[in-house]
């Protein structure tokens, strides 16, 4: 009897540390989850296009610019042909939009 006594205490004890441990967890991921919070929201406070300029909009815009400053036309008339007189004035038009 003694001994199954002994055995439940035992096995108690080895319960009580589990939980202390499991409680220390949480604690941790419920901090982890706060910093996160606080680091998504500053995040969002970040994203370009908040106000009423849609992202990929401005996408779009970028990858043009880009495009423009690689030697390429983005004009209709001759949008992709390579640039060979310079500055072309239908694309600079499309960019200052
Ligand atoms: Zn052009």
């Amino acid at each position: 009897m003694e001994e199954i006594v002994r055995a439940i205490e035992d096995s108690l004890e080895h319960f009580y540390i589990a939980i202390n441990q499991l409680k220390k967890e949480c604690e941790t991921l419920r901090m982890e989850v706060q910093r996160l919070e606080k680091e998504n929201k500053w995040l969002r406070e970040q994203m370009p296009g908040k106000s009423n300029t849609p992202v990929a909009y401005k996408e779009g815009q970028d990858a043009l610019a880009r495009l423009y400053y690689e030697g390429f036309h983005i004009c209709h008339m001759q949008y992709g042909n390579l640039r060979t007189e310079g500055d072309c004035l239908f694309c600079i038009s499309l960019l200052k939009k």
